[in-house]
């Protein structure tokens, strides 16, 4: 099967009849809200129950649903990227998170993924974490560049980076590190 999945779309579903037994050549794929144009009844063998038998979407799980959830999903994500400043920050968020805990409004989920975000580093050792974070207080007011050198030569980064670690929850995404405090 080959997906028809563009990069500016949110995602893509091959949508076939459960009623032909060869589903194969009764359904194909559909980008976001065109899976809304699935016929009500197929013309081969008159059946009304069609399924999203392959998903593929870089912001939702890929799994089997249903053509309604799956408009809706796309609906959802559609609403979240008009609402996020930050889009990568959630979908950090939303990688890491647990189905269970998202809430259904698309505000009030980028609000959730936002307000707990602390910061993003590229690396992913306590010392780039903990180095990161004295950036990150550094835009907060607290300037640890004032600092004379030999002080800020002295800060345990590493140690600092370690603490973050247990205290904070720290999700890797798409080669980058994201620092969330829930607390
Ligand atoms: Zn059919």
């Amino acid at each position: 099967m080959e997906t028809t999945l563009e990069s500016h779309d949110i995602a893509s579903a091959w949508i076939g009849c459960l009623g032909c037994h060869d589903g194969g050549s009764s359904g194909r794929w559909y980008a976001d809200e065109g899976a809304e144009s699935v016929p009500s009844r197929c013309v081969r063998c008159g059946s009304d129950e069609f399924w999203c038998l392959d998903v593929e979407s870089d912001y939702f799980r890929p799994e089997e649903m249903s053509p309604a959830e799956f408009v809706e999903r796309v609906a959802f994500w559609r609403e979240v990227e008009e609402h996020a400043d930050y889009m990568d920050v959630v979908r950090a968020y939303w990688a890491n998170e647990s189905h269970a805990n998202i809430p259904n409004d698309p505000d009030e989920f980028v609000s959730k993924a936002q307000d707990c975000f602390m910061f993003v580093c590229d690396g992913y050792t306590d010392q780039d974490i903990g180095m990161a974070y004295g950036d990150y207080l550094d835009g907060c007011g607290v300037n640890s560049h004032d600092l004379p050198e030999p002080y800020r030569h002295h800060i345990d980064w590493a140690s600092m980076g370690h603490d973050l670690q247990i205290e904070c929850d720290v999700k890797e995404y798409d080669g980058s590190t994201y620092v969330f405090d829930y607390s």
